[in-house]
């Protein structure tokens, strides 16, 4: 069900697009579906031949869910993922404490992506494998995609990079610096004779607000990862976190040893909190996703975030080829900016909260005896409600008050 027209780069029909975008993961994959809707000529490109894997935790909360209802996509995406019903949270202490997402689904990369660039082709758009070397603007004001393998560039009047954590074409334009990513995070498939039914997320005793954790995904199968979003990430050791949590964390230990099958760990850095991209308004190109740092701290959930930017992008490249007008892509850092500044300082401002083991046990052991507690983390998993509800003296009153 996930097939659709792939094309080698070589076998595209003349070189000229209205719109390249490079990278097809659900930023830019939306993005095209998007645009195509409009009626624009758009191409999308990705090194990867689909379906391809991509190192994730799987898991779909409130802002991605809506995103792909957004998309028409609920009913294929409902069908090929596995419902989640209970998340439990357990603190560096090993309080726990269980929560009722209001919905949450986890689904292979492999498949989700390929639902959406699938969606994208159906409304239009092109889908080539290749992987781009460089991004050059001409002096005509075009832009030149520099592919592996293609002797001439391809030449569109808009670029979109969403080519996830990876900001090189982005550097080589001169739209952001080189910076080391915000993040890193690791995940390993395993399948075994034991069925649990709860997400688990363990905060990792050492490494606060680094987590670890068990996502099942039916039939035995788990994704089983850590992660740490800090700049101190340099100094963890994701293997060993790891290793500790299947040999230490019960339910993960469990899984392990009724294990029938193991594949290899894959890892990828992260970017959050829109950090060090600008706009200018002779470079007809703007990121989205990973790329322009669209994940979420705390949590590193960014699959929302990159469809959601997808979203935005292709409405202000539609405004700005219908006026004629693209130096007016050149605003759209600014725009993430407004639009999300205040929820990303909120999302830190909890990563603060709980990189302090004690505020971290606090929390979970309220969590346990607060309804209230509970529904509020069910909510911001939802992303119906922001973290400073609960990561603040107010929500802290109000979590021993109920
Ligand atoms: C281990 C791990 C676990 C995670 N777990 C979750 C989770 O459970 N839920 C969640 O919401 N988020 C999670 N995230 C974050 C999530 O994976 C990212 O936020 C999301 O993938 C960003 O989407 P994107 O489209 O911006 O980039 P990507 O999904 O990274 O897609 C980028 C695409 O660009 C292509 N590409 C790159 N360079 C080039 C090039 N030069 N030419 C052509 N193509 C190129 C790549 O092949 C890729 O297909 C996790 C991240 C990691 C590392």
């Amino acid at each position: 069900m996930n097939e659709f027209q792939q094309l080698e780069v070589t076998e595209l029909p003349g070189h000229k697009r209205d719109i390249i975008i490079v990278g097809a993961g659900p930023a830019g994959g939306t993005a095209a579906a998007h645009l195509a809707s409009k009626g624009h000529q758009v191409l999308f490109l990705d090194r990867s031949w689909f379906p391809r894997d991509k190192a994730c935790g799987d898991i779909l909360l409130g802002d991605a869910i809506r995103a792909i209802d957004r998309l028409g996509l609920s009913e294929k995406v409902r069908q090929n993922g596995f419902p989640q019903t209970s998340i439990t949270i357990s603190s560096p202490a090993g309080i726990e404490c269980e929560v009722n997402p209001r919905e949450c689904f986890s689904i292979r990369r492999s498949t989700l992506d390929g639902l959406i660039a699938r969606e994208a082709v159906r409304r239009g758009a092109e889908f080539a494998r290749a992987k781009v070397q460089n991004l050059r603007v001409r002096d005509d004001g075009l832009v030149e995609c520099h592919c592996d393998g293609l002797a001439l560039p391809l030449v569109a009047r808009t670029v979109v990079i969403a080519t996830g954590a990876n900001r090189d074409l982005l550097f080589r334009l001169g739209l952001a610096a080189r910076s080391p990513v915000d993040g890193v995070a690791l995940r390993y498939y395993v399948k075994s004779e034991i069925e649990t039914q709860s997400l688990i997320f363990s905060y990792d005793p050492e490494t606060v607000p680094g987590y670890r954790w068990l996502f099942p995904m039916g039939n035995g199968e788990y994704n089983i990862g850590c992660g740490i979003v800090t700049r101190d990430f340099r100094k963890a050791n994701l293997r060993k976190i790891l290793d500790d949590f299947v040999t230490s964390y019960p339910a993960a230990k469990d899984v392990i040893d009724a294990k029938i099958e193991t594949a290899p760990p894959v890892g990828a850095g992260i970017r959050c909190s829109f950090k060090g991209v600008t706009g200018n308004p002779r470079i007809p190109a703007l990121a989205i996703g990973d790329t322009a740092g669209a994940t979420l701290p705390l949590t590193g959930e960014g699959i929302g975030k990159a469809m959601e930017t997808g979203e935005d992008a292709a409405e202000v490249i539609h405004e700005a080829i219908t006026a004629d007008q693209l130096d007016l892509l050149c605003r759209f850092p600014d725009r993430m900016h407004s639009k999300y500044r205040k929820l990303y300082r909120q999302y830190e401002w909890s990563q603060r909260w709980l990189s302090d083991r004690r505020l971290n046990n606090l929390i979970a052991g309220r969590m346990s005896k607060s309804p209230w507690l509970r529904d509020a983390v069910a909510q911001i998993a939802d992303q119906s409600v922001n973290p400073a509800s609960i990561f603040s003296l107010q929500g802290i009153f109000r979590s021993i008050s109920s």
